[in-house]
């Protein structure tokens, strides 16, 4: 019978929570298959899924390589464990080049030992397969048997990786500050892939910025979803902050004093909605305002929520490359300005410091307007 059959990745790491961490990933999987049809069984070590309709095996894949805490996955076929069984089955394994037979026993009553039994096969291998060798250091074809404690072995050729990391709501829940840059969307894909469920936090600066540039944000929260499942994207104007920081504040501290009321906006929402983590895309030294001191100057608001920069040691070449591979980077790189384009100073502040930022914020009313922010935040639930 053909299956697919996961491996798990860190959740062994997990002691006592691991009961819970594997419910969480079995829902998990569950909801991604949502709308096919198939069967779902959990055995020690590994979880099977069958009796799906073939022709939508790729698709059901390329679901499954979505699923924060599966490790990889395999297109086997299952058979008794049973040497009589398994041997008929690898005696239809064509291969014309080198192999190698690999056996793992989850089993271990089952005889023969795993080093006698690989040798058994190959030599069954090599029996139906007049051209082919064994090579047991650099093999073309690796042929794997996997024999479970469920009374099965697994057969099969492949080994497909899929996305580790630790089952998505299983690490508590952040908001994500999603400009409409490469960055940001990837560090909320990183968050979530170490288990935590997402609400995103856009500003937008109407009529500096366009309707395109909310859109663009809007169309990546849905790309996130993919991954992140449903987020709650909270919409915040920051015109007025933008205006009056433009009018009373030197040009050089502007960046900084903007980024310190998107915090203090961040952490409110956190307050209000019961999220426990903060998220940035910022890396170390991409730009003034990502220097050590200014990231010290602009986290010194908040008070009571980390704040996570999952990018912080990245290369761009590197954020790119994962922009690339969760399919946001083609909307990133769209030219709509962003609220920190707009009224740029020529050159911000590489080293701000807390008294001259204090200083600065002393000729705005900042709670006044934080709180403005507030009520003017409109909510968009984005789902798959
Ligand atoms: P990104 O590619 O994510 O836009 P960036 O390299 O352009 O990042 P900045 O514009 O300095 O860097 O922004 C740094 C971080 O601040 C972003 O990664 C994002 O988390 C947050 N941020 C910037 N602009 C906004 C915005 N308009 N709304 C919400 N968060 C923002
Ligand atoms: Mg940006």
């Amino acid at each position: 019978m053909k299956v697919i059959l996961l491996r798990f990745g860190e959740l062994y790491l997990k002691g006592n929570n691991r009961q819970i961490f594997e419910n969480t990933l079995i829902t998990n999987i569950k909801k991604m298959l949502d709308g096919e049809s198939f069967k779902f069984e959990k055995t020690f070590g590994r979880y099977v899924i069958s009796n799906y309709n073939e022709q939508r095996e790729k698709a059901i894949v390329e679901k499954l390589k979505k699923v924060f805490g599966l490790y990889s996955l395999s297109l086997a076929d299952e058979v008794n464990a049973e040497q009589s069984a398994i041997i008929e089955r690898v005696a239809e394994v064509k291969c014309d080049g080198t192999f190698k037979v690999f056996v793992k026993r989850a089993d271990k009553n089952f005889q023969p030992g795993s080093m006698e039994f690989a040798k058994l096969l190959g030599e069954v291998v090599l029996k139906n397969n007049p051209k082919s060798s064994v090579d047991l250091y650099n093999p073309e074809m690796s042929i794997f048997v996997d024999i479970r404690l469920n009374g099965k072995a697994y057969i099969f050729d492949n080994v497909i990786k899929c996305q580790g990391g630790l089952p998505l709501g299983s690490s508590g829940h952040g908001l994500l500050l999603l400009s409409g840059g490469i960055d940001s969307p990837v560090a909320g894909y990183l968050m979530a892939k170490r288990g935590m469920t997402l609400d995103a936090l856009h500003f937008h600066s109407y009529p500096y910025t366009s309707e395109q540039a909310k859109e663009k944000v809007i169309t990546l929260a849905g790309k996130l979803c993919e991954y992140v499942g449903n987020i709650r994207l909270h919409i915040v104007s920051f015109t007025r902050v933008q205006e009056e920081i433009h009018k009373h504040c030197k040009p050089e501290y502007m960046i900084t004093i903007m980024r310190r009321i998107m915090m203090r906006v961040a952490q409110e929402l956190c307050k209000k909605y019961s999220m426990g983590a903060i998220i940035t895309g910022e890396s170390l030294g991409q730009v003034a305002s990502q220097t050590m001191q200014s990231m010290t100057v602009t986290g010194s608001v908040v008070k009571d929520t980390p704040i996570f920069r999952p990018c912080i040691a990245m290369d761009k070449e590197d954020i790119m490359k994962i922009a690339k591979e969760i399919d946001t980077y083609q909307t990133s790189i769209l030219p709509y300005e962003d609220c920190c384009t707009v009224f740029l100073p020529k050159n911000p502040v590489i080293k701000p410091t807390f008294e001259k930022a204090a200083g600065e914020e002393r000729f705005l009313d900042v709670d006044e307007l934080v709180c403005q922010c507030l009520q003017g935040e409109e909510i968009i639930d984005i789902t798959k």
